[in-house]
This record gives C-alpha cells, structure tokens and sequence, in this order.
C-alpha cells in the first residue's frame, strides 16, 4: 500500500516474528514494527482510511484517542471482542496520529505522547517478562532477563532514566551487580513508557496535506476548540504581589519544568506547592500555574494542592528546608545568596530577594 502520508515509524525488532503476533496485540501495542508491517499488507491506503464508510469507527476512535488524552491525560480501553474492533482499533492509532498532526498544537502533542505511553505501560503490566524485553528492544533498550527481574548495563539505564526525575531512579539509588541495573519488570516497563513518549513527542506533528487536513476537517476543528478551552481554563492568572524575580533558582527551576510539561517527582511538587502557598499563592493560581504539565490532571492535582495547602487536610504543610531539598536532589542551580552561611531556606532566600531588590 503506498500513500502519502507517513506511517508511525517502524523500529527494529530483531527477536520477534510479526505473523506470531496476533491482531489482538497488534491493535495493544500499535507502535510496533509488526502492527506498521500489518497495516501496509493488510490494511487499508490512506484515502480509504480517510474517506471510506467501512473505515468511519477506525476514525471515530482515533478521535475518542485524542479527546480521552485530552481531557484525562489516558486513553480508555475499548471493545477488542472482535476482529473488526482489534483492526479498528489498530487503525485508530493512525488516525489519532494524523489528527494531532493537523491540530499541530505542543500541548495537545505532549498531552497525547503521554496518554498513549501510560496505556502502554499499563498493559506491559499484565505480560510476561519476555514480552516486555522484547517490546524494549523495539525502543533500543538492550536488557536481559536476570531471574525475576530485568538487568540493564548502566550506561544505558542513565540514557534511558534521564527524563524520569523521581529520587529513586538516580543510579546512586539502584541495584547495581558488575555494572548492570538490576530492575523490576514493572520499572523496566516505564523506562519503556518514557521511550515512547519521547518518540511519540519527536514524531508528531507530521506533514499533513490539504487532503488529509480536508477529510479531518470537522474532527481537526472539534478537537482545536477543546484544546484551546482548556489552554485557557488553566491560564495562569496574575500574580499581584508575589514576584518570580525573587524566588530561589530551586523553585524557578521545578516551575519552569512544570511549565514545559516535564516531568516533576512527588517530592519536587510537593516543594513548590508548599512553596507557592508560603508566598501567598491561592490553590487556584497554583493549579493555574500547573496546567502546562503534561501529565495534568486537574482533579488529581486540585487534590493534591488543596490537601497540601490545608482546604482539605486542615494541615497547611510548609516547605522544605534547604537541607532536605538537597537531600531529594531539588536544590539546582544555587547561586551565590545560596551559598551565604545563614542560607537554610527556600523561603528565607525569597525574602532576602525581596530586601535587596
Ligand atoms: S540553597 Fe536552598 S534556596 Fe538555594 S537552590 Fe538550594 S534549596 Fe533552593
């Protein structure tokens, strides 16, 4: 089947045989080299995908992708009974693809990266481990399996570990045995969810033509409006009194990955919430300043905000010390007033900013 338009990329997988794959898992894991090599022989072109009647659920549930990532940050599971529904549900990867592709927005981007790798990696939960190596190499993590667990040489775990900033992924924290990391199938399985963010996030948006933004044109236009309504939902409202200028480069640093939609640990969130609340931050203002992360939930993290900031717990927590910022690997890019003796918190920084300015 030849067409214009780029299917996802197929990437090596040496181990494993795509005719053993059955259609089931082709439509479970899309991204694979196998469910690219299936659809060429056996799917549909392009033009039939876009147009055709036969092919109308394969786009409605590449829409229903799109929208889930959009508004929960996950992708649902769907019917998989039937043949029909595995193919069409393998077709709507593609048809997601190409309508993220026309919306060409970063945050619907990174917001759909996410969504699809988390149901990966759900899923990769309930294989076998042999499985979840193989589905690995596929990324190019070259492990083995050790027993229970799944070992990697450590070069390659801190290639592979770098966008995941949690405490317990720094190699200081890890199992080491003759230079290789020793790791659970479940860890391995998010090094694996991290790869295909990344890829997904690197691939998309791909070129569309004006046929292609033509047939999707009413599905391309629903979706723009939602992702614009909640860009704007969570547009961070002004900050009256509180001024960025001064806060530590610790706090910068965490708000500024948060704005990027990077990935910020448990603890680093915890920082700043308790931070931003100190300084005078409503829960409002700080979910506002928390909607670009690419993993928002707004209910999980209005939670989470208010039961730190004391709505619900009736605890208003505070933030960390200095001292145990550097303990969990939050204290970056200290400057010279943290360097001063009688530096010992976030806070106290803030506030001496305040004084000099
Ligand atoms: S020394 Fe304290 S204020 Fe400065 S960056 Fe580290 S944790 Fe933040």
């Amino acid at each position: 089947m030849e067409h214009g338009f780029k299917f996802p990329i197929g990437l090596k997988y040496e181990n494993y045989i795509y005719c053993l794959m059955s259609l089931s898992m082709l439509a479970s894991y899309p991204f694979l080299h196998e469910a690219v090599e299936y659809i060429k022989k056996n799917g549909p072109a392009l033009d039939e995908l876009m147009n055709e009647k036969a092919y109308g659920r394969a786009r409605t549930l590449g829409k229903m992708r799109v929208k889930e990532a959009l508004e929960y940050a996950e992708i649902r599971e769907h019917d998989f009974s039937t043949e029909t529904n595995q193919l069409m549900e393998l077709l709507s990867y593609i048809a997601a693809r190409i309508i993220v592709s026309c919306v060409n927005d970063s945050f619907l981007t990174r917001r759909y990266a996410l969504a699809e790798s988390k149901r990966m990696y759900l899923r990769l939960q309930n294989e076998k481990p042999d499985f979840v190596v193989m589905v690995g190499k596929e990324f190019g993590l070259d492990a083995e399996r050790e027993e229970e667990n799944i070992k990697m040489h450590f070069t390659d775990y801190l290639r592979y570990s770098s966008g995941i900033k949690n405490i317990e992924w720094k190699l200081v924290n890890r199992k080491i045995k003759k230079g290789y990391v020793v790791l659970t199938e479940k860890e391995f399985a998010r090094l694996i969810q991290e790869s295909l963010r990344k890829m997904i996030e690197s691939e998309l948006p791909l070129p569309v033509n004006d046929e292609i933004l033509n047939a999707f044109k009413s599905d391309v236009s629903e979706i723009k409006n939602m992702t614009d309504a909640r860009k704007k939902m969570f547009m961070p409202k002004k900050l009256g009194k509180i001024s960025i200028m001064n806060f530590p480069p610790c706090m910068r640093h965490l708000l500024g990955m948060m704005q990027e939609g990077e990935n910020v640990s448990h603890s680093g969130r915890f920082a700043l919430t308790t931070f931003l609340h100190a300084v005078g931050m409503d829960a409002e203002q700080i979910l506002s300043l928390f909607s670009s992360a690419s993993d928002f939930d707004e209910h999980k993290s209005r939670y989470q905000i208010e039961h730190i900031t004391g709505k619900i717990s009736g605890t208003e927590y505070t933030p960390p010390e200095c001292a145990t910022m550097r303990t969990y690997g939050i204290c970056i890019n200290e400057d010279e007033l943290c360097r001063k003796e009688w530096m010992t918190h976030p806070l106290k920084y803030y506030r001496a900013k305040g004084k000099k300015r």
